[in-house]
């Protein structure tokens, strides 16, 4: 019999990567092409929405290739992806309308304010487990409804439609035919009540946002609709949408109340599953949809990071003081210590649990000796207290945290995996396998398909690399005080 398979497309903020995965969870074939993001004013971060699905269909159309060469038949299609990043089209011309706004940009941080100001934040958040920050959807929506003439002219011919990614590119797989997303994705937006799952007319009203822009919300795995053949020359199904960090922790195995993981991507994003009724945050964090499959929900506890890789991105890309990624584990190693050197990357504003749009990066504790690895390692050591920070959050709204499971590009840093393990003082755990998010999204497809009949069925590789914690506490508190010295000098 021909092995069957299940596309998986990773769209992510770094790049569009296509995977096949088998029934056993094995990956088939991979495809990757990084992305950029630009960056047109202070604050603001912008991608191309066309460039994104280009780059979707070349990865797609990579692994399709070698799915033929290797006899493998694909069956359906899941997607993770990058979530809030905002889409806007021309339904008719299928015309992308402006610039997607990424999910970090940060432009709409006055707007977010008056309505903090104005004292709605509470009922914002009562209904949709967020706060008013400029990360989701709806300020960033209504930005462009106010400042985009194509925009406006789309709106007055009845022609325009909102999506976040895995809405536009449904859209765009089905050559316009649907026109919808998920409960994840839907849940991100600040326009969705994440009880009933359905759009809300006062959070409508508040933004300024036409519900008939919006698309339809359908469960994680479900029968969305077709490929148009003359895309992959296949009439493969789309059977999944799901947010990156919820894909994540579904591919980790985070199917149940207590599970948490944390994936290291261009930001960090830790998720706890908080089982089948929402838990209110009252520490700053977030409570979102951890996915919508055979009829049941399940809710997380997620603290959002907004700057981790981005960091080590930033050393690379404007300091010019590594070439790779990798050199950091390199570079931070040789220092037997920090040296009393602290980034605090607030570079586009600081996320959970402070929530500061306004504040910005610091790098403290430099003397004539600091060089390039004290900056490397302070990169990742951030990295390390900002999920201290949210653990500490999580903690104090009841959530459990015994280990931690791991993810995202930055985990192939194993000087980053142990200092993680020896500051929050838990072990942390690496899978073998570094795909976390769009194995979720695979698992969710299959569920679609019917290779599992449960959730509780659903494989989970479980060969995991473990850090444990080697640290005193002495040392601990020392690097923790220090931290939050640091991040007291960029608090507003
Ligand atoms: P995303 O899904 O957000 O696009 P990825 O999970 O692909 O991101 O991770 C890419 C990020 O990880 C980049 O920001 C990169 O700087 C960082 N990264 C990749 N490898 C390493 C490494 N060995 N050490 C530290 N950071 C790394």
């Amino acid at each position: 019999m021909r092995q069957q398979a299940i596309l998986s497309i990773d769209q992510g903020t770094s790049s569009s990567r296509a995977l096949l995965f088998n029934r056993e969870g094995k990956v088939l074939a991979v495809a990757q092409q990084e992305l950029d993001c630009t960056y047109p004013q202070q604050g603001w971060v912008e991608q191309d929405a066309e460039l994104i699905w280009l780059s979707v269909l070349k990865v797609c159309r990579q692994v399709l290739a070698q799915a033929v060469q290797q006899g493998i038949e694909v069956l359906g299609v899941g997607i993770s992806n990058q979530r809030e990043t905002t889409v806007l089209w021309h339904k008719a011309k299928d015309k992308v309308l402006s610039p997607a706004i990424v999910w970090q940009d940060r432009r709409t941080a006055d707007y977010c304010q008056k309505l903090k100001e104005q004292g709605h934040e509470e009922w914002v958040q009562q209904k949709t487990g967020l706060l008013l920050d400029p990360y989701f959807s709806a300020s960033k929506i209504r930005w462009l409804l106010t400042h985009n003439n194509d925009v406006q002219q789309a709106l007055a011919e009845n022609e325009l439609a909102f999506g976040t990614i895995d809405s536009f590119l449904l859209w765009r797989l089905t050559s316009g035919q649907v026109h919808a997303t998920d409960s994840t994705n839907a849940s991100r937006t600040l326009l969705l009540n994440i009880q009933s799952l359905s759009w809300d007319q006062e959070l409508l009203q508040l933004f300024g946002v036409p519900e008939h822009i919006l698309p339809q919300v359908r469960q994680s795995a479900d029968r969305y609709g077709v490929c148009d053949t003359r895309l992959f020359g296949l009439a493969l199904p789309v059977l999944a949408l799901v947010g990156d960090q919820q894909a994540a922790a579904l591919g980790q195995g985070c199917i149940s109340a207590g599970s948490l993981k944390s994936t290291y991507g261009t930001g960090c994003f830790a998720l706890v599953n908080t089982g089948c009724s929402p838990l209110f945050s009252r520490h700053r964090l977030l409570t979102t949809v951890a996915f919508t499959v055979q009829g049941q929900t399940f809710y997380a506890l997620e603290g959002a990071i907004f700057v981790a890789g981005a960091a080590v991105k930033w050393l690379r890309d404007q300091l010019g003081i590594i070439a790779e990624a990798s050199e950091t584990a390199v570079l931070a190693q040789s220092l037997p210590d920090n040296g009393g050197v602290y980034l605090v990357p607030a570079f586009t504003g600081l996320g959970a649990p402070h929530w500061q749009p306004e504040a910005r990066a610091a790098l403290v504790g430099m003397t004539l000796g600091t060089g390039k690895a004290h900056l490397a390692r302070a990169a990742l050591e951030a990295v390390v207290y900002q999920t201290a920070d949210l653990l500490s959050a999580m903690l104090a709204d009841g959530a459990k945290a015994e280990q931690l499971q791991i993810d995202g590009g930055m985990v192939a840093n194993n000087w980053l995996c142990q200092h993680l393990a020896d500051v929050l003082n838990v072990p942390v755990l690496k899978p073998s396998q570094n795909e976390a998010s769009a194995y979720g999204a695979a698992l969710l497809a299959a569920v679609a398909l019917g290779w599992f009949e449960s959730l509780a069925e659903m494989h989970f590789s479980s060969d995991a690399q473990e850090f444990l914690p080697q640290m005193s506490a002495d040392k601990r508190q020392q690097l923790l005080s220090g931290w939050q010295n640091a991040l007291a000098s960029v608090l507003q």
